[in-house]
């Protein structure tokens, strides 16, 4: 065997073992009671002080827009002057607290392991939440609850929809009275995808829908998220969302209110 090569397969042989010796990369883990994210929002006043800010301002704002009846927190919503107000609530981060849940469910998130955890527990609201839904309907503003936990059949049960009935009680648990009508999840009729649009689209026919609260993009930027579900044709990326917050950038905190949420959502899936 000539010398250089001798001398490749020997360096090859050292390289194999190397190799073998190594020990194995740690593997990825998740650990809750690390992370900061979560820990903020479990124990940080500071959490609470936004969340209680963010349905304050909301509040203070409810009587103009109720009075300005060509105003609509839906840049499509037009001819809407004639019809009552109405605002639309997320219900996970918006409405009730899943941080709880968030630090003791098994990893890998499931869509079955909340429906059980919140058929379990009593739910906790998110700070402000109750005062202003009292406030608004007080002033007679209708409020609907979009959410996009799914309806999945559970066992042999035919109900097709389950998670409607833990949905409205989670909702009531955190002191706020609501009628089914008024809760809409994902999945619950055809076309109800995950893209909240088309549910907006339908309460705008009969309401004028004077504010969107939420925590994720998605539930007031049409077309935010990696998968794509009609009407959207193109995967939101983390570009195109930085662009919409420009296009929308009249709406924060004026009609469009965003609360804070570093635990999970489609910020987390976008590139
Ligand atoms: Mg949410």
């Amino acid at each position: 065997m000539p010398a250089a090569h001798a001398s490749l397969v020997l360096s090859a042989l050292l390289m194999l073992g190397a190799c073998a010796s190594a020990p194995a990369p740690a593997p990825v883990t998740h650990d809750p009671q690390q992370d900061l994210g979560l820990l903020w929002v479990k124990h940080a006043a500071e959490y609470r002080a936004i969340t209680t800010q963010v349905y304050r301002n909301a509040e203070a704002a409810l009587p103009d827009y109720i009075n300005d009846s060509s105003w609509s927190a839906m840049p499509e919503q037009s001819g809407a002057e004639d019809l009552p107000p109405a605002v639309i609530l997320d219900v996970d981060e918006t409405v009730v607290s899943n941080v709880d849940f968030q630090l003791t469910f098994e990893r890998p998130f499931a869509n079955h392991k909340l429906d059980d955890w919140s058929s379990n527990y009593q739910s906790l609201p998110i700070p402000g939440v109750k005062d202003f839904v009292d406030a608004a309907r007080a002033k007679g503003v209708a409020v609907f609850f979009v959410t996009n936990r799914p309806c999945e059949r559970i066992g042999a049960s035919n109900d097709p929809c389950p998670q409607k009935q833990t949905t409205i009680d989670d909702i009531r648990e955190v002191g706020i009275a609501v009628e089914p009508e008024y809760v809409m999840l994902s999945g619950e009729r055809p076309g109800w995808d995950r893209e909240k649009l088309v549910r907006r689209e339908l309460i705008a026919k009969t309401h004028r829908v004077i504010m969107l609260i939420g925590d994720d993009y998605g539930d007031f930027v049409p077309c935010a998220r990696k998968k794509v579900v009609v009407p959207c044709t193109v995967p939101a990326t983390r570009a195109s969302r930085a662009e919409a917050l420009k296009e929308y950038d009249d709406y924060w905190g004026a009609g469009w209110y965003i609360l804070p949420n570093p635990m999970h959502g489609s910020w987390t899936s976008v590139r």
